[in-house]
């Protein structure tokens, strides 16, 4: 990928941007640490929010034109970001495109809407069908990239179609069928498409039975996840056959730290920072419990988090 000084220097590229977006809705050098759960990651040369999908299709017309790299993200819950930071334009969807719209039992989302305040909506229209994303930290956005899913259901269950856009500014809708949705992957995670939203098929359900359902998830993460930590969720995805996190426990490293990066000791399937990790630190620790695992179980982990920015 081509880095932002390689094609015109960060003066020229802030004017091109300000051709789009106004003043406060481009940050400059802006840490990655403000934006990702992990609070990790050196810098983005820069950081826009664009406050709707006109803006947003204009902007990457303008990216293609002057061949500027680009970063999608949503709530930066899954993301480890490099120190050296990232070398590109981060567009962050996330509160500035997050409208939605009900049609009957469907409902579509805009990328930037959190699955929390989604899973909200969709209790008050007494649907069912979503329960299980809703204590899950991402965005509609980072939701279709990753399949997420937890408590038995997944994005593959609901997703009726997902409204994405391609560089050159393209919108079009696909089939949730022709998503490729597997285990922590979309066909996202190999084509270059920005999500703008997702249509979700739901079901008329009962409030109180939604809210129980809600509220038995959201106890079960509450007492069983380290919530409170700074971290990008499960460091890794689950192994078939075996879960992670007992893998590692089984392996002696429940609560081992590595300078602030440290297995949680409420969770062993999950890195934390503790404070001032870096993402160093981070990647060290996830090699060293890799090796661990392997040595003991030979059974090969594979990160779940995305490893993004310049090395
Ligand atoms: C405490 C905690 C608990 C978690 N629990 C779960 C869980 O139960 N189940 C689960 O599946 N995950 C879980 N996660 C991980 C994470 O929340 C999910 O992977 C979520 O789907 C990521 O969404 P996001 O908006 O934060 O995406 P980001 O982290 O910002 O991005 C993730 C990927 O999606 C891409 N992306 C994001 N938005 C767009 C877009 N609009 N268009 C194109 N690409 C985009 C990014 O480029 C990146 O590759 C947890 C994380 C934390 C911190």
């Amino acid at each position: 990928m081509q880095r932002v000084g390689e094609v015109m220097n960060r003066q020229e590229i802030r004017k091109m941007l300000k051709t789009v977006l106004k003043e406060d809705q481009i940050s400059e050098k802006e840490s990655m640490k403000k934006h990702t759960s992990f609070r990790i990651g050196g810098d983005a040369d820069f950081l826009v929010l664009p406050s709707s999908i006109a803006e947003l299709q204009q902007l990457m017309r303008m990216l293609n034109e002057k061949q500027i790299p680009f970063f999608v993200m949503g709530n930066g819950t899954n993301l480890l970001v490099r120190d050296k930071g990232i070398r590109s334009v981060v567009i962050k969807l996330a509160r500035n495109i997050s409208n939605y719209g009900i049609r009957g039992t469907d409902i579509f989302a805009e990328a930037g809407l959190s699955l929390s305040a989604l899973s909200r909506i969709i209790l008050e229209e007494e649907l069912t069908g979503f329960e299980f994303a809703s204590g899950i930290p991402g965005t509609v956005g980072g939701a279709m990239v990753m399949n997420a899913g937890a408590y038995g259901g997944e994005m593959k269950d609901i997703v009726k179609s997902v409204l994405v856009m391609d560089e050159k500014g393209l919108i079009f809708e696909m089939k949730g069928e022709d998503m490729e949705f597997g285990y922590r992957t979309s066909i996202l995670s190999k084509q270059r498409l920005l999500v703008l939203g997702a249509t979700f098929s739901l079901e008329k359900g009962n409030r109180q039975e939604i809210q129980e359902k809600m509220d038995d998830y959201a106890l079960r993460r509450n007492t069983k996840q380290p919530i409170q930590e700074a971290s990008a969720g499960s460091t890794f995805k689950r192994p078939e056959g075996y879960f992670a996190g007992k893998l590692i426990e089984d392996s002696g490293l429940r609560g081992v730290s590595h300078r602030g990066a440290q297995v949680s000791q409420l969770h062993c399937g999950f890195v934390i920072n503790k404070g001032d990790a870096t993402c160093e630190d981070v990647l060290e620790l996830i090699n060293m419990i890799k090796k661990t695992v392997y040595d003991k179980f030979q059974v090969s982990l594979e990160e779940e988090v995305r490893l993004v920015g310049e090395e």
